[in-house]
């Protein structure tokens, strides 16, 4: 079976989390015949936990990671930076549908947690990690509703959360563009890319890692063998972790399942000593929007605001610097909105980035081929879902049993979606709809 790779990883604007971490040293790109007992495709966050649990597994089997571009230049390094542990379905009426599915994917994702805070203490990766949680914030009495629902729902499942008014939210946030909001404690917030870059670095000794190597094709055999410009490799078993990339490869059944979707973000420049006095509020603080269609806004220790909006159907996996433009447009009011009293702060930095959907929040997470184990598809939630999902498909390869891999195991396969053109049209119709119905909290 072979598998072409016609749309590989681009450069998708310029990523502030990136670019402020000094350059990586000179990368190894795949050349000539290499030969491995493990192959994984894509250095994100699964792709990295996957080869790190592979790893400690088998100390003596020589694992190879490759990707196409720099550890922490794509998705897994240009997120947000929120690690969730709470289920996220904000848009379902009663926030939790079914308390013991909850309760089972909340322990998954604080099983990425835990594994992550191990590596990051183990290795003092330096990645502003911060045990502070999130906030919640609305705008408007559709969103003060929403966390209303939401607030039942955690107390519903026995979690910890506090309620906030107006004057709290301004206290913290320094604007008063919030009504209500609510703080849960559970998350974590770090610089995504410091994180990804800190996880390759301290990789085992036995993975290999081979980086601006964009593999073009597949060929699924025994053993599989990847073809990239300058090399090719060859290992019997290879994890799929290239998330919405995968959604091409129709020949495992994953095309017509799987959405790539983009959303964006954008960096300030720091604010200086005036501006951080006229904003007022705390120094650190991370807030995701009670409409899912809404703004995440986080407000970093440097001194800089990072914005996150806009959703966009991207089949080809990649933006363009024309929807770029728009996009930093639109981050420009949402900032405006909340912040008049910084009206010269520029945004310095705008990007890109792929997530990979389904239809019914399901994953093909298993073995789809002989040989073949995948750890795609993370629903958005990629910094606890991606890790998780990472280490659990090395423990199932290698047929390790746990609890955490029984409900991974239980987690719903993707339903499939209708055939282009009219999954397009759906897709897009239905973004722009739930946009609209954002409204101000945009
Ligand atoms: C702006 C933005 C904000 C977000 N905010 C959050 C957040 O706060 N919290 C959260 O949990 N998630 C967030 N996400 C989602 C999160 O980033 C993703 O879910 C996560 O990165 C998925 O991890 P992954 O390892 O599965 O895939 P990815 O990070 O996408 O990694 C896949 C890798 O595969 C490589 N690859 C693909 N094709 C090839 C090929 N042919 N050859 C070689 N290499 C290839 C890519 O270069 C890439 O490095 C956000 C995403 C964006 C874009």
């Amino acid at each position: 079976m072979q598998l072409k790779c016609r749309f590989l990883p681009q450069n998708d604007g310029r990523c502030g989390w990136y670019e402020l971490l000094p350059p990586p040293s000179a990368s190894t790109p795949l050349r000539g015949e290499v030969k491995a007992d493990w192959v994984v495709l894509g250095a994100g966050l699964a792709g990295l936990a996957a080869a790190r649990r592979l790893a400690e597994l088998q100390p003596n089997a020589a694992i190879a990671v490759v990707d196409a571009k720099r550890v922490g230049f794509g998705a897994a390094g240009r997120n947000s930076g929120f690690m969730v542990d709470l289920p996220h379905d904000l848009n379902s009426h009663s926030y939790t549908g079914d308390q013991s599915a909850d309760r089972k994917l909340i322990r998954l994702n604080r099983g990425a947690i835990d594994f992550m805070r191990a590596i990051v203490q183990q290795h003092s990766i330096e990645c502003d990690w911060r045990e502070q949680g999130k906030l919640h914030g609305a705008v408007e009495g559709r969103g003060v509703q929403a966390l209303e629902t939401f607030a039942k729902g955690l107390s519903a499942l026995g979690e910890p959360y506090r309620e906030l008014d107006a004057r709290e939210m301004k206290a913290i946030t320094g604007t008063d563009f919030y009504r209500a909001g609510l703080h849960a404690p559970g998350a974590v917030l770090i610089q995504p890319a410091a994180l990804v870059r800190g996880l390759g670095a301290s990789l085992p000794e036995n993975v290999h890692l081979y980086e601006d190597s964009p593999v073009r094709e597949i060929e699924i055999g025994q053993p599989h063998t990847l073809i990239t410009d300058l090399g090719r490799l060859k290992a019997p078993r290879m994890v799929l972790a290239n998330n919405a990339y995968a959604a091409q490869f129709g020949q495992l059944g994953l095309k017509g399942r799987l959405l790539p979707v983009y959303t964006y973000g954008s960096l300030t420049r720091p604010l200086d000593a005036q501006e951080q006095a006229a904003l007022g509020g705390e120094r650190s603080w991370g807030l995701i929007p009670a409409d899912p269609m809404g703004t995440t806004v986080r407000r970093m220790g440097d001194g800089r605001i990072c914005i996150r909006n806009c959703f966009t159907y991207n089949p080809s996996v990649s933006t363009s610097e024309n929807r770029l433009a728009r996009v930093r447009a639109i981050h420009r009011r949402s900032f405006e909105r909340r912040f008049p009293m910084l009206p010269n702060v520029e945004l310095e930095y705008t990007w890109g980035g792929a997530l990979c959907l389904t239809r019914n929040g399901g994953t093909p997470f298993g073995e789809i081929a002989p040989g073949v184990y995948s750890a795609v598809c993370q629903n958005g939630l990629g910094l606890t879902r991606g890790t998780i999902s990472g280490k659990l498909i090395a423990e199932y390869a290698l047929g390790i049993e746990s609890e955490l891999l029984d409900i991974m195991l239980e987690q719903p396969k993707p339903q499939s979606t209708p055939p282009e053109p009219l999954l397009g049209i759906g897709v897009r119709s239905t973004l722009a709809w739930k946009e609209w119905q954002a409204g101000t909290e945009l």
